[in-house]
C-alpha cells in the first residue's frame, strides 16, 4: 500500500465487526463484560486497551512503516514512557536545540532519577561518538529541530547507534511520516506529538510511539498500561480522522511553507530565515536525501534584532494566530525565547540560535496570498 492509501486504510480492515461501520465506533466505556469468569473478548479494562484506540494504534504503525503503534495522552507522555526503559546511572545523548518540553522532562524530571543527559550539536552526526561510554543507552533526536530547523542525518546517527548497540529514538513530529520514515532509516523508535500534524486541527492532545522490534514493543506496552498515560476514545477517534487527510494537508503545508520562506528571505525587515529547503541551508543535502519535501515550519529573525521588534511583529499579525503549538490547518506564530523554549536557560538557548528576535511560524493551509499579505503588513512594509 502506498502512503496516500495507508493514511486512509492502513490497519483499518474489519474495524467494526458488529455493524461494519466505516469509521470505528467511539467505545466510551471503561470496562468490558466477561463471557464467563476470566473469558475476555479482546478487551477487559480501558487503560489496558480499547477498540477505538486499537484502531488508531494500527493506523500509527501503518503510516510509519512499523509493526506496533502505541498511543499516549500527550507527546510528552510518549517520551516519558521511552525514558522509563532506563535505569539510574544510564546516559542519554540528545540534541542541543530540542523541543522545550522534552528538554524540561529530561533535565527537570529524569535527571532527578539519576539519568544523565548530554545535549550536543548534531549538525555533524559523528560528534555523537565522543559522548558514548558504557553507560550510554539511548540517543534521542529531532529533525528538523525546533525551532532552528537544523537537519540531523538519521542514517549516520543510526549507523553509530547500531555499532554501539544503543537505542535510537526519533521525534518525527515536525516532518511527519509524509516527509520521512525514521524506522526505514534504522531508528528503533519513532515518536510523535499527534497534537500537531497527525491530529492536524488543533483540537486534541495526544502522542504515540511506533516500533518494529517485538521485545521493545512489549516493554513499551507494559509501561503504557503500568503508568497509565493513555488517551481517551474520543481523542483517538479525532486523531484517526485527522490522519486520513494528512497527505493533502502536508502537501499544502509544504507549498505554503516554501512560499513564506522565500518571501521572508527577500523582505527588507527580515534578517535570517531558517528553512531546510534553501539550497544554502547547512544540511540541505541531507534534508533533500532523507525528506520528500521541507514541511511547513519556518523560523526567522528581524533585522532590528530585539525582543520588542519580534513581539511587535507577532502581535501585529492578523491571519497568523499568536499561540503555542503547530501543525494545525491554521497558521500560528510564536516567540520561542518566551514561549515554547522559555524553560531552557538563556545562555544555552542563545548558543543554539534561539535569540530574542527569533519568530517561529507554523504555516497553515490558508490561501498563500493572505498569509504573505499578513506577514508584509505585520513587518511594517
Ligand atoms: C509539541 C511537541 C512535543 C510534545 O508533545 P505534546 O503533545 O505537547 O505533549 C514533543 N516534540 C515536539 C517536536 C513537539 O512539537
Amino acid at each position: 500500500m502506498k502512503f496516500n492509501t495507508k493514511v486512509i486504510h492502513g490497519g483499518q480492515e474489519n474495524i467494526d465487526p458488529a455493524y461494519n461501520a466505516v469509521m470505528p465506533p467511539i467505545y466510551q466505556t471503561t470496562t468490558f463484560k466477561q463471557k464467563s469468569h476470566g473469558a475476555h473478548q479482546d478487551f477487559e479494562y480501558a487503560r489496558s486497551g480499547n477498540p477505538t484506540r486499537a484502531a488508531l494504534e494500527k493506523a500509527y504503525a501503518s503510516i510509519e512503516n512499523g509493526t506496533y503503534g502505541i498511543s499516549f495522552g500527550s507527546g510528552l507522555a510518549a517520551i516519558d514512557a521511552v525514558l522509563k526503559l532506563l535505569m539510574p546511572g544510564d546516559e542519554v545523548i540528545s540534541t542541543s536545540d530540542l523541543y522545550g518540553g522534552s528538554y524540561r522532562l529530561f533535565d527537570k524530571v529524569f535527571k532527578n532519577f539519576g539519568i544523565k543527559f548530554h545535549f550536543v550539536d548534531m549538525n555533524d552526526a559523528s560528534v555523537i561518538s565522543n559522548h558514548i561510554n558504557d553507560r550510554t543507552k539511548l540517543v534521542w533526536i529531532e529533525t528538523p529541530t525546533n525551532p532552528m530547523m537544523n537537519i540531523i542525518d538519521i542514517l549516520a546517527v543510526a549507523k553509530i547507534t547500531k555499532k554501539h548497540n544503543l537505542l535510537l529514538a526519533v521525534d518525527n513530529t515536525f516532518a511527519t511520516p509524509y516527509l520521512q520514515n525514521p524506522l526505514d532509516m534504522g531508528a528503533d523508535i519513532v515518536m510523535h506529538s499527534a497534537t500537531k500534524y497527525l491530529g492536524g486541527h488543533s483540537d486534541v492532545v495526544q502522542g504515540c510511539l511506533v516500533i518494529n522490534d517485538e521485545e521493545l514493543a512489549k516493554k513499551l506496552y507494559f509501561i503504557q498500561n503500568a503508568s497509565g498515560a493513555v488517551p481517551g476514545p474520543q481523542d483517538c477517534f479525532l486523531v484517526l480522522r485527522g490522519i486520513k487527510t494528512l497527505h493533502v494537508r502536508m502537501q499544502r503545508h509544504c507549498e505554503n511553507g516554501k512560499a513564506v520562506a522565500q518571501f521572508l528571505r527577500e523582505h527588507p525587515k527580515v534578517d535570517k530565515v531558517y528553512w531546510p529547503g534553501f539550497t544554502d541551508h547547512p544540511n540541505h543535502a541531507i534534508a533533500k536525501s532523507q525528506m520528500r519535501d521541507y514541511g511547513g515550519m519556518v523560523s526567522f529573525t528581524t533585522k532590528a534584532s530585539t525582543m520588542d521588534s519580534a513581539i511587535n511583529v507577532i502581535e501585529n499579525l492578523k491571519v497568523f494566530t499568536l499561540a503555542e503549538s503547530l501543525g494545525g490547518v491554521e497558521s500560528l506564530a510564536g516567540h520561542p525565547a518566551t514561549m515554547t523554549h522559555a524553560s531552557i536557560p538563556k545562555v544555552d538557548r542563545e548558543q543554539s540560535g534561539i535569540v530574542d528576535a527569533l519568530i517561529r511560524l507554523s504555516v497553515g493551509i490558508e490561501d498563500i496570498e493572505d498569509l504573505l499579505a499578513d506577514l508584509n503588513q505585520a513587518l511594517g512594509n
